[in-house]
């Protein structure tokens, strides 16, 4: 038998109520006190940001100075972005990289304190904030159902209609602390290595104009992110002169590593076979 709460005590006024009726002859000065309570003008309450326009980043930006800014400010695209996407889209050596780095310089307007965000700041987010930034953008822009008419199943083979909830069918991946971002990777024989988390920046040289092929593009993320060997601060580059396997284990503790969209977890139904499947959505797809 469960007990009977007390009574929650009332809270005690210590000034009555201007809506209490008292005699002013009684008490003048309270009767002072209430006239200058009501016509004091009292600071407007402050303005909120709707919630849409703030996004918390699932990494966050470590600045050089050690501080942590994990509250973003996006706008919405407007047709001003529009006409300047649609002019570097026309380029055919456009990389998935570089269309997040687009639309990002143009609708991610603060990062924490750093309010107008900077280049550099918003080149040194991970991969995985700046992933979940542009789904934010996606989602403030066009809303959270993505509608696509001829979804192809992996099952049957067939194609059907379905609205993907981005807001919800998309897991997020957090951090579990925002002020490490590195990965411990223990090689072959051993050795312990620490490597840093590709960011949007390093993402953009390692693609550079297209032409690396991937191991080479894996040879510059790994020496540009390795930071320590056994404890000891990496000098020199040394991805070339590694080994095959400690190298995928390395890119791959990488990729696990980074916070942000789930892309390739997204699980669909289908409706001709009633299949259910994880299939892969391109971030840069949820724009067209
Ligand atoms: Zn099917």
């Amino acid at each position: 038998m469960s007990s009977i709460p007390p009574p929650i005590p009332a809270r005690v006024r210590e000034v009555p109520s201007p809506y209490q009726e008292f005699d002013p002859t009684k008490d003048p000065d309270m009767a002072n006190q209430m006239v200058r309570d009501l016509t004091e003008t009292k600071p407007p309450p402050p303005m909120v940001e709707p919630p849409s326009n703030a996004y918390v980043l699932p990494g966050g930006y470590l600045d050089p100075e050690g501080q942590l800014h994990r509250e973003a400010k996006i706008k919405e695209i407007t047709g001003a972005d529009e006409e300047a996407f649609a002019r570097e889209w026309k380029n055919p050596n456009l990389s998935v990289a570089r269309v997040v780095d687009l639309i990002l310089r143009r609708t991610v307007t603060a990062i924490g304190m750093i309010d107008p965000v900077t280049p550099e700041a918003l080149g040194s987010l991970l991969i995985g904030d700046r992933a979940a930034l542009l789904l934010a953008v996606r989602l403030l822009t066009f809303g959270t159902d993505w509608e696509v008419p001829d979804f192809p199943c992996r099952l049957c083979g067939e194609t059907f209609g379905v609205v993907i909830e981005l807001d919800k069918d998309i897991p997020m991946k957090e951090l579990p602390d925002p002020r490490r971002q590195e990965v411990e990777v223990k090689l072959r024989n051993g050795t312990i290595v620490t490597v840093g988390l590709l960011t949007g920046a390093l993402q953009l040289q390692m693609v550079g104009d297209g032409n690396r092929t991937a191991p080479e593009e894996q040879t510059y993320a790994i020496d540009r992110c390795l930071r320590t060997i056994d404890g000891q601060a990496v000098r020199s580059p040394m991805a070339q002169s590694m080994g095959m396997a400690d190298r995928r284990k390395i890119v791959q503790a990488m990729d696990e590593g980074q916070p942000g969209p789930q892309m390739e977890e997204v699980v669909v139904t289908c409706d001709k076979c009633g299949g259910e499947a994880k299939y892969a959505l391109g971030l840069v797809d949820l724009f067209r």
